[in-house]
């Protein structure tokens, strides 16, 4: 027997933030269940007047009870509808990147409509990242989906560490499980902006890369020639092979993580046809960034500051700010004469004008003059629709003295 579909009704509060485009609906929002509710089927949520108002994923596991698919008129939500919705977002990347770029976000979760899943390309390594248990039941169906609409080799699966539980146990699926094509030589090489690099496609952070900061990198490519430039939380050296081929005279790269490092290396090493790369002086610092940008004496003239998110939920806000302040601090104090600050946060739950400012105050404290020469937030594969997806920011300073 066809279960009656899972009705919600919802507090006047958050009938009006869902109204607004809102995509997620809280488990304390929710007043009324026809009945209980299985994890990726659809929930139809209705408004006080008993009018349809949303549609979205259920996830009973969550506190996130429902991601919205659509607001507004009543839709079905069939195979027609998905293949509509892909070709919206594929056709929102259409002309943002040439043959230079073979890397860069397809799906962009919430923000692109299709809530807590990410697809990320590779050249022709395609990866899908799941953040919410509630795709897991869907899975061959937006698998067949995206074979039909997006060529590719191989479709790779990710899964955020809280999903993979019950992933394993109710759906069978892994982390790092290939959905189709073959395992690929790992890692895979992809090209942006003609620079190659890696990525750990199967077990690295995100999806193996962070394609987030392309732009970024891209200005600091602008910024680097005859410099000597520190790149701190490198990862795999991305902003660092980009100030190599910009024509920075030496690049450090400043890691916690040797895995990453050694990874920074290989992205050096693949790029040596670029001559300024290939004249430009490499080392790695496997340390704590923080320890070392206080300790250390050595000078640059540019420098990265690109840590991993220092506020995970919301109670952590206020330290983070305090943190961003205090490393900024400690990178300012290595800059040289005429030095640029490159600062960046991925902590949604700071706010780009909290933490422009936290920067700002960083640079105000150290008595030396200078200057805002930009900021940059998210890129047009990464859009950013609401408050709580903001999470990418960066600030370029430029000192006098
Ligand atoms: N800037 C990078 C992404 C940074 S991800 C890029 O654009 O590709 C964050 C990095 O910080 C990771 O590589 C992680 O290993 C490193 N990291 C985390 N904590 C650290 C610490 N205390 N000191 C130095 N590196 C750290």
């Amino acid at each position: 027997m066809i279960p009656k579909t899972l009705r919600l009704r919802i507090t006047a509060t958050a009938e009006t933030i869902v109204r607004s485009g809102h995509p997620w609906l809280f488990a304390d929002s929710i007043h009324e269940s026809n009945r209980v509710g299985q994890t990726g089927e659809l929930a139809v949520i209705y408004d006080r007047k008993d009018k349809f108002l949303a549609v979205g994923l259920f996830d009973p596991d969550s506190p996130i009870r429902v991601r919205i698919l659509h607001v507004g008129k009543p839709q079905t939500i069939d195979a027609a509808w998905w293949q509509i919705r892909l070709a919206q977002t594929l056709a929102r990347r259409e002309k943002l990147f040439d043959a230079q770029t073979n890397g860069f976000r397809l799906i962009h979760g919430e923000s692109d409509g299709w809530p807590g899943l990410v697809l990320d390309r590779y050249d022709s390594t395609l990866v899908l990242k799941l953040y919410t248990a509630a795709w897991l039941s869907r899975l061959d169906e937006i698998l067949f989906l995206l074979q039909e609409k997006i060529s590719c080799e191989r479709i790779v699966l990710r899964l955020s560490r809280n999903i993979q539980s019950p992933a394993e146990k109710q759906f069978q699926r892994r982390d790092g499980q290939i959905l189709f094509g073959s395992i690929p030589n790992v890692p895979v090489i992809f090209s942006e902006n003609g620079i190659c690099f890696e990525a750990d496609v199967l077990c690295g952070q995100k999806t193996g890369f962070f394609l987030d900061q392309r732009e970024n990198r891209a200005e600091v490519e602008t910024l680097s020639r005859g410099k000597k430039v520190l790149n701190a939380f490198s990862f795999s050296g991305g902003f660092s092979v980009y100030a190599a081929r910009g024509g920075a005279s030496s690049v450090t790269d400043l890691d916690i993580s040797a895995h990453a490092l050694e990874s920074a290396k290989r992205n050096f090493a693949l790029n040596q046809n670029f001559p300024t790369v290939a004249a430009c002086k490499h080392e790695t610092v496997q340390a704590d960034a923080f320890e070392w940008l206080e300790k250390n004496p050595a000078k640059f003239d540019l420098i990265v500051l690109d840590p991993p998110s220092l506020a995970k939920r919301a109670s952590e806000r206020e330290g983070a700010i305090h943190a961003y302040e205090n490393l900024n601090s400690f990178g300012i104090a290595k800059l040289s004469r005429d030095g640029i600050l490159v600062a960046g946060s991925c902590s949604a739950h700071v706010s780009a004008t909290e933490f422009f400012e936290a920067v700002q105050r960083a640079a105000k404290s150290s008595g030396r003059k200078f200057s805002e020469l930009k900021t940059l937030q998210h890129p047009p594969d990464h859009p950013a629709t609401f408050k709580e997806a903001q999470y990418l920011k960066v600030i370029y300073l430029k000192f006098a003295s």
